[in-house]
């Protein structure tokens, strides 16, 4: 009787240990060394404001448009133990701060949304309802979108791909891929009503968007890769002078696998400027208390950001690219 004691207390006690240290390493973020802050050259040119993920608002003055727009960033207790709703007030909140920061009026001309994981798309209806704008991306995203109750006139599905214009901004979806992480495919073929679990959010197609702006040139000026996967080729027959780069679980992937998705995305394109995105733990806030916060990599049980930061650094030096890493609430000029 007392050995059978022993051993569920052994038991429970190593489970317990167990359980603290999947806490503990899902609460431990690696250091990052941020450089110094961009150059700010024109306040009132064309301008992105980075907000963790791949979400990013973009204007020229004129006309304000967003990708994703994921704010939410609900805290891991939730998102493992519950079912997930738009955070209104928090997303309320980071908007106001976004459109201040942006100096511009609280109206949004459109959001694209990268795929249909719940850390792109989420927030992206509440957001067009709230700002007046349209919600863009595959049938995937739609049905998000329909779970919210959006109405259709704001719903633009592009599935293969396409063109979608925002003011004088000129947005090209591209199909693309996710990062192989192993919570990929999939496509939402009913409304996904809230609140929902995170897995019930599939990815649907991933694109990347490629940016363009009469007052930057002819051609396109940017490219954004909200997810670290690509499509051999898919970059060919343009040329970018910017890149916005996801890092989203690259840090567990091959050497070859990440000096390929470099080559893929910065330099098929040509591209003289790289910004790292999705690199951050989404399950910490953008802001607390009305004060933004900056942002923390992934735990490194589930990414290894300095490796990953490492091998970019690397090649950036070989080919002669300019890397950054870019913290929340900075502002790239172009
Ligand atoms: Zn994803």
């Amino acid at each position: 009787m007392r050995t059978v004691r022993f051993i569920l207390y052994a038991l429970c006690a190593s489970a317990l240990v167990g359980i603290g240290a999947l806490v503990f390493m899902l609460k431990s973020h690696p250091t990052v060394e941020f450089p110094q802050p961009l150059q700010q050259k024109s306040a009132n040119g064309v301008r992105t404001l980075f907000l963790g993920t791949s979400s990013m608002a973009w204007t020229d003055g004129q006309t304000t448009w967003l990708v994703d727009g994921f704010f939410s960033r609900q805290p891991l207790s939730k998102v493992a133990l519950t079912r997930l709703n738009v955070d209104n007030s928090q997303v309320r909140a980071v908007a106001a701060a976004m459109f201040k920061r942006l100096n511009m009026p609280s109206v949004l001309g459109g959001i694209v949304v990268a795929h249909s994981h719940y850390d792109h798309s989420m927030d992206a209806p509440f957001l067009a309802k709230e700002y007046g704008a349209k919600v863009v991306g595959s049938e995937s995203t739609s049905q998000i979108a329909k779970g919210q109750d959006l109405p259709s006139t704001q719903i633009e599905v592009l599935q293969g791909g396409g063109q979608v214009k925002f003011g004088e901004f000129e947005v090209r979806l591209i199909q693309s891929a996710h990062a192989p992480t192993g919570f990929t495919g999939g496509f939402n073929t009913k409304p996904v009503f809230l609140p929902a679990h995170a897995l019930q959010f599939k990815e649907g197609i991933s694109y990347s968007f490629v940016v363009s702006h009469p007052g930057l040139g002819p051609g396109p000026f940017a490219l954004i890769q909200p997810s670290a996967g690509f499509v051999e080729g898919q970059n060919k027959g343009f040329s970018v002078k910017h890149v916005f780069l996801g890092m989203g679980g690259l840090g567990k992937l091959s050497h070859a696998y990440i000096e390929n998705y470099w080559r893929e995305m910065v330099l098929v394109p040509g591209a003289t400027h790289v910004y790292l995105i999705h690199w951050d733990d989404f399950t910490q806030p953008l802001m607390k208390q009305g004060e933004p916060l900056a942002l923390k990599p992934m735990p490194k049980l589930l990414d290894d950001f300095p490796r990953s930061l490492e091998l970019l650094k690397m090649f950036s030096e070989r080919d002669g690219v300019s890397l950054h890493v870019l913290n929340s609430w900075e502002m790239v000029y172009f």
